[in-house]
């Protein structure tokens, strides 16, 4: 075991590099414990993507991220991230992932991981929503051309590709696939193909223009379905709205329908959980971000506050709060 710290972060995303800085910046003896890498989450967007946003509202520090146009690619936004750790030289153990956390006496938290235990005085979930992809429940999901993540098109150059899934992410892997020369199927539910409102959850409006594009150009089909029936080795079958069986030869199927975080660690702890817009959130103080355990607190993509630019903002504003708090426990002893 080593010296307890201040401060233990779980996860390297956007909230959990926040945290760390503020951490530092705070004169907390600080980790962030990562099972993946530096900014996993980012790292496994599309190869070549753009985001969504524009650099004030995912970078670290004002002006330190430059992308070549309005809006960085992963590559760019993955590589800024990469930087700040090192320019900073934030106490991150990637490869390593907490398995546990209990209660510590008198006080604290005892946290275990797949390589070591370490003491701490406060917690930080930083563990963002991508642990479990969400999934079909159909015979042949589990075969190996079944794909819950899409990285890149270009395995799958004239194959016969589908994907499903009604949001953001199904469709850009869409666009990438039928423009990188796959035979493209989107098989979307009709409020979603018809839903133009953003603040409802349609599909960006620069996503949506090049989709109509490729449909009008023949080399992209939509698929109004009620229901996937099956997955089988060379085939998908599935139930149109029109309620007709269409068998649709296929090579490779991304199910991509959102995914959830995992919440067991938290809930163990006795941390209270509610159902939120989309998924399932944990109770916390919405200026603290301290939830109902004393000491646990929560910030990023599995709160409220869901998009990069907020996984930043919130650290930044609870950490030194945190350290407050440190300073009055030690006061009191
Ligand atoms: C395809 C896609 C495109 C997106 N585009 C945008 C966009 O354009 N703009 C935008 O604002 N948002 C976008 N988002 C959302 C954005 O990625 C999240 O808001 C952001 O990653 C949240 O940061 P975070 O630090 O909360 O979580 P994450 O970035 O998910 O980081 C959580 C980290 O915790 C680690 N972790 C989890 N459990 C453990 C454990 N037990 N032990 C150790 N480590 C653990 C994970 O490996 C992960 O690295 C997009 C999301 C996806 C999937």
């Amino acid at each position: 075991m080593t010296e307890p710290l201040d401060l233990l972060i779980i996860g390297a995303g956007p909230a959990g590099l926040s945290a760390a800085y503020a951490a530092g910046q705070a004169g907390l003896s600080y980790l962030v414990i990562e099972k993946g890498t530096i900014a996993d989450t980012i790292r496994l967007y599309p190869v070549g993507r753009t985001l969504f946003s524009t650099p004030n509202e995912l970078e670290m520090q004002v002006g330190a991220l430059k992308p070549c146009r309005e809006k960085p690619t992963r590559e760019e936004l993955l590589s800024h991230y990469i930087h700040f750790v090192l320019d900073h030289d934030l106490n991150i153990n990637t490869d390593e992932e907490v398995i546990g956390v209990e209660r510590a006496a008198p006080e604290g938290f005892l946290v275990h991981t797949n390589k070591h235990d370490y003491r701490a005085a406060r917690l930080l979930f930083a563990i963002g929503a991508m642990a479990h992809p969400r999934r079909l429940n159909i015979p042949g999901e589990d075969l190996p051309k079944v794909h819950h993540l899409f990285v890149e098109p270009y395995a799958f150059v004239r194959k016969d590709a589908l994907i499903v899934g009604g949001g953001n992410s199904a469709a850009e892997a869409a666009l990438f696939l039928s423009e990188e020369g796959a035979r493209t199927t989107l098989a979307i539910w009709r409020e979603d193909w018809e839903n133009r409102d953003p603040k409802a959850g349609a599909m960006k409006h620069w996503v949506r223009g090049p989709l109509d594009q490729e449909v009008a150009a023949g080399r992209l089909r939509v698929v109004l379905y009620k229901e996937i029936v099956d997955i089988t080795e060379h085939a998908v079958s599935l139930i149109t709205e029109d309620r007709e069986v269409l068998t649709i030869p296929n090579d490779v199927v991304f199910v991509l329908i959102g995914s959830d975080a995992d919440l067991t660690l938290l809930k163990q702890l006795g941390v209270e959980t509610v159902p939120g817009k989309l998924t399932e959130v944990p109770v916390y103080d919405p200026e603290t971000f301290e939830t109902n355990v004393r000491g646990i607190y929560v910030a990023g993509h599995f709160t409220h506050a869901r998009h990069i630019k907020a996984a930043i903002d919130i650290p930044r504003k609870i950490v030194p709060l945190i350290a407050h708090s440190l300073r009055d426990v030690s006061k009191t002893n």
